[in-house]
């Protein structure tokens, strides 16, 4: 291959107003909005894979789906009229209506492996780099604005912790993240280690076909069981309301109930497990224990809730389907894995549910005025714009509420601030500290107290830095940003624009 950062001559160099990176959910939305709101620019979404969907498209596990409602996981301008949990086919259907319905695939270039992104405050302008996998050119556009969409994790490399005697099973392992649907677990006896959001989809999924399920955990998830339906959607369609309106009502519904349960998860942590133990009953059977391994150590909403219709992962356990097992691996072994308190395991396939490597900015090295950027000593500005990179939004979506909520917020900032520049007749938008935030400390990106997925805090050192200011971080509360983000004074000290502080820039 040899591209990445190459001096080759570019077979094709094409200018326009954005590059909008990846076509997942985020990109597909961004672009809605871009043309939506500011029509007069041009722009290209570079997709490195031959499809769209991104998460929706590289996961293809038995029973993969979301664990948002769709409601509030869907766009805000495209109702959704499903079941509120959704199969990964049903996501990729749904956005597939929104690239057809909005002309949006004749500015998809798929296919498009960005290697290199570099900016020029003398040209204001983003070269980037990429590889077209058809032919293995190296393809080069330029750009006024860089709309990061690339996600957080790395598509092609799953996270494999090191496991002892790997080498030694005979039987078949694969990582949740590369499974292949053809694969064929039926009658077998499967092995799945780890117990988050990918486990509890994928459990009662192979516990319908397999011979038998073990769900080996180091330590317990939150489970919330209910099922999938939603019963104000269903009735306004029943009395003839149309989808639109139901869309709009069911959000601010769901919304409104989820704020409550983050506010109560923080403030009465015990009641909310015991609410939690109750949903599982209902489909479990009174006498269900919990203990041990469905007591989890840390808070309720420390990490994401995993999402449990029709409390299927308990029912299999019931049924005998299922065993869990709290424990830490020790050993691979020829015929499964033995753990650290010496029970031996055996499988014939191993999937490992074992998380993500973190991918920052898509792992594409990026310059400015020929410097290379170190992600981590650059500060964010409320988890969207760093200091020292002008023109470039990274679309980081929340943990707690759906990702999507934030798509939409942040395609109403980037096409404000585009127009913004318009009116100012400027071409360069970076932030940088303001003199009250001279001695403001430096912390990683997010706390780990209130927020610590594992594959964020392995890789929290790469991220960029955050203030103790509101402004220097991304708070990953959709609720507070709902009202803070739409009234952002784009002329405030923190934007510069042209290398003027906004203030100066208006006077000139
Ligand atoms: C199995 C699973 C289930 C999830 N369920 C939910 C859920 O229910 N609710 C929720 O809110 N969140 C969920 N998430 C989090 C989820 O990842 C996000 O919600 C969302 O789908 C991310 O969308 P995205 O478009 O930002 O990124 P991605 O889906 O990661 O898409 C990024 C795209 O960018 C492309 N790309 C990356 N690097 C490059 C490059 N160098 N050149 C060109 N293209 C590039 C990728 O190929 C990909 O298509 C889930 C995550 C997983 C893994």
């Amino acid at each position: 291959m040899g591209a990445a950062g190459t001096q080759a001559i570019p077979a094709s160099e094409t200018h326009v107003d954005v590059v909008i990176v990846g076509a997942g959910i985020s990109g597909i939305g961004s672009a809605y909005h871009l043309q939506d709101q500011c029509p007069e620019k041009s722009y290209a979404i570079l997709e490195m894979k031959d499809t769209f969907g991104g998460t929706w498209e590289t996961h293809k596990y038995p029973g993969v789906r979301s664990d948002s409602d769709l409601y509030t996981f869907g766009y805000r301008f495209k109702p959704w009229v499903g079941a509120p949990i959704a199969s990964a086919e049903e996501i990729l259907k749904y956005m597939n209506e929104v690239i057809e319905e909005n002309g949006i695939a004749q500015h998809i270039n798929y296919g498009h492996r960005i290697v290199n992104c570099a900016f020029s405050r003398e040209s204001n302008l983003w070269t980037v780099t990429a590889v077209r996998q058809s032919d293995n050119q190296t393809v080069v556009f330029t750009c006024n604005f860089l709309w990061m969409c690339q996600g957080y994790y790395d598509h092609e490399n799953p996270y494999v912790p090191e496991w002892p005697g790997m080498d030694q099973y005979k039987g078949q392992f694969v990582h949740a993240q590369l499974w292949d649907p053809n694969i064929d677990y039926t009658g077998k006896k499967v092995l799945v280690i780890g117990s988050g959001a990918t486990a509890a989809t994928v459990i009662p999924a192979f516990a319908e076909k397999a011979e038998h399920v073990t769900m080996l955990q180091r330590s317990p998830t939150y489970f919330f069981c209910s099922e999938n339906k939603n019963e104000l959607a269903d009735r306004l369609r029943e009395i003839g309301i149309d989808e639109p309106t139901i869309h709009r009502v069911v959000r601010a519904q769901i919304m409104y109930d989820q704020d409550m349960m983050t506010r109560r998860c923080q403030e009465e942590p015990d009641a909310v497990f015991e609410e939690l133990k109750m949903l599982v009953r209902m489909y479990a059977g009174e006498d269900f224990q919990f203990e041990p391994h469905f007591t989890p150590k840390y808070r309720v909403w420390q990490q994401r809730l995993a999402f449990c219709p029709e409390g299927d992962i308990f029912r299999a356990a019931v049924e005998g389907k299922l065993t869990p097992v709290t424990d830490t691996l020790e050993t691979f072994t020829e015929k499964g894995v033995r753990t650290s308190s010496g029970e031996e395991i055996e499988a014939d396939i191993i999937v490992a549910a074992t998380g993500f490597n973190l991918s920052v900015m898509g792992n594409i090295p990026f310059e400015v005025d020929g410097e290379a950027v170190d992600w981590s000593k650059t500060v964010n500005y409320r988890g969207m714009m760093f200091t020292g990179v002008p023109n470039l939004l990274w679309v980081m979506g929340y943990f707690r509420a759906s990702w999507t909520l934030r798509v939409d917020m942040l395609g109403d900032f980037v096409c404000n601030l585009l127009n913004h520049m318009d009116a100012k007749g400027v071409q360069r938008v970076e932030v940088a500290l303001r003199k009250e935030d001279a001695d403001m400390e430096l912390l990683p990106w997010i706390e780990s107290d209130n927020f610590n997925p594992s594959y964020l805090m392995r890789g929290l050192d790469q991220m960029p830095r955050r203030g103790s200011k509101p402004e220097w971080r991304h708070n990953q509360d959709y609720w507070r940003e709902r009202d803070e983000i739409p009234n952002i004074n784009l002329d405030s000290e923190e934007f510069i624009y042209d290398g003027k502080q906004a203030s100066a820039a208006n006077a000139a």
